[in-house]
């Protein structure tokens, strides 16, 4: 069903602002705030939290953006193949560097937390564990905080020496650099969780840890079975991932910069390039990219960023990606709102400086229609002196193909599908509103014309770059019309 119409706002800011709903923003005024603050895509993670919880929390970020007249979309992420320890004491299981610890595979609990040599044993749940280590391995712990090597595999057991790390707590994350994991990418829970966020047609779907392109395409059969018809987003942060990284590109919708889990498996040192690669070739494969964690992480506890995380927020913006997120910042943090208030301003003025924005271009050796209209419509508008490029866009995939030549013109995409609109909040640059299903191109010009003289922006006299593909086919984008506000539509 259609939405109603809605105000476009003033495009101040191109880039977006993804942000995890958690207890921080339960409260209403609190979740208000926040969205009224800059968010343009909700985060679902559901590494934590019930199905219950989410739907709730989802239906009041919707409630509240239709009471803002704002467009705001959502993005479930799913946990994936993630290796956690399981339950342990209150206060956690001390561990002594040089000493040995004992991982149990496939356990939730322990009866006991040390053994009669007076070990500590630790349960992790994931059942292949003992089958997928080797000694002299590595297992990181908690971020890598805690370090292990493996010295030996025994009854089913992983006896390991900790070379780091001094306690273990509940349900801290565990990762092998290195090692290819053999639990299926979408694990018996993530089955699940897909159900609900098809359920609750949240518009982009992330899946974690893929490793292979065969990854997103099993999903993507996945949410099709389960009627859904969600993007798939690919968490960029396995080895595997990174060293297969164009194939997984152009297997996915859209990828994101995963850069906790990725720090830890192939190390920090490592990032700070490979975010600059995975923004490069997502752009030029028209792949929307977000860019993740910790880009504020010192206001979940304190309403300023450091300096290094206000470069950091910029730096990606520089980079080219369509997307900032935020993680414990907005979900768990004392300051929510500073902190997508300091992310909007950081981006605005990032963005006033276009001589740093990546200068790049989506490659177009394929010589694809679609592209190519699209990166001419982004020149002619600018050549025009345009106030606006208008997109008539049924599938969001001419939209998207505008979004990725970074057009200094405002970006409105034009849409009868409600799908599509909310997508679009994650676009960089791009604005979006629905209009009735248009065939003719003078009813586009038209209807290009009243939307963009309603929402204020333009007015007689100014000039408008109009692009649309065949009415129905995804892709096909192939007119640019210019049209002149107040002229007569027939060309
Ligand atoms: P996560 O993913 O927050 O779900 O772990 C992002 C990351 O690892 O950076
Ligand atoms: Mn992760």
């Amino acid at each position: 069903m259609p939405l109603p119409p809605r105000p476009l706002e003033p495009p101040v800011r191109r880039a977006k602002i993804v942000a995890t709903i958690g207890p921080a923003l339960d409260d209403r005024d609190r979740l208000k705030a926040a969205l009224q603050a800059g968010v343009d895509v909700v985060r679902l993670n559901f590494s934590h939290g019930d199905h219950e919880t989410h739907a709730r929390r989802l239906a009041m970020v919707r409630e509240i953006a239709d009471e803002l007249g704002r467009n705001i979309g959502s993005l479930a992420d799913l946990q994936g193949p993630k290796i956690r320890l399981g339950i342990l004491p209150d206060d956690g299981v001390p561990l002594t560097p040089g000493g040995e610890v004992t991982l149990v595979p496939g356990h939730e609990e322990l009866d006991g937390y040390v053994d009669h040599e007076g070990n500590p044993r630790l349960p992790v749940v994931y059942d292949a564990l003992a089958h997928d280590v080797h000694p002299g391995g590595l297992i990181l712990v908690d971020d890598g905080s805690i370090r292990l090597v493996v010295a030996a595999v025994l009854d089913g057991e992983v006896r390991a020496r900790v070379v780091a790390g001094t306690l273990a707590k509940s349900r801290k994350g565990v990762n092998l650099p290195g090692i290819a994991v053999s639990a299926p990418s979408l694990t018996e829970k993530d089955l699940e969780d897909l159900r609900l966020a098809v359920e609750l047609e949240c518009d982009w779907i992330a899946l974690s840890f893929v490793r292979r392109p065969e990854d997103l395409q099993q999903a993507k059969q996945h949410i099709e079975e389960l009627g859904g018809q969600a993007p798939v987003v690919a968490k960029l942060e396995r080895e595997e991932a990174v060293d297969d990284l164009s194939e997984v590109v152009l297997a996915s919708d859209a990828v994101m910069v995963a850069r906790g889990d990725l720090g830890v498996e192939i190390g920090p040192e490592r990032v700070p390039a490979l975010q600059k690669d995975i923004i490069h070739k997502a752009n030029e494969e028209a792949r929307p990219v977000i860019t993740a964690t910790e880009m504020l992480e010192s206001m979940i506890e304190s309403p300023r960023p450091t300096r290094a995380e206000a470069n950091d927020v910029a730096n990606a913006i520089f980079d080219g990606t369509d997307a900032v997120m935020l993680s414990a910042e907005t979900a768990a943090g004392r300051y929510p709102v500073e902190a997508i208030r300091t992310m909007a301003r950081i981006i605005e003025v990032a963005e006033s400086t276009p001589t740093l924005l990546h200068p790049f271009r989506p490659h177009q050796e394929e010589r694809r229609v679609a592209r190519v209209v699209a990166g001419a419509a982004c020149q002619v508008a600018e050549d025009v002196g345009a106030v606006a490029i208008a997109v008539y866009s049924l599938t969001g995939s001419s939209l998207q193909m505008i979004s990725t030549f970074r057009p200094p013109t405002p970006v409105v995409g034009l849409t009868p599908d409600a799908r599509t609109l909310r997508r679009a909040a994650l676009l960089w640059g791009a604005e979006a509103t629905t209009v009735p299903v248009k065939h003719e191109s003078t009813q586009l010009v038209e209807s290009a014309e009243r939307t963009l003289v309603e929402q204020g922006y333009a007015t007689t006299g100014d000039r408008i770059v109009v692009v649309s593909g065949v009415p129905g086919v995804g892709g096909s984008t192939n007119r640019i019309m210019v049209h002149t506000i107040g002229d007569p539509f027939d060309t």
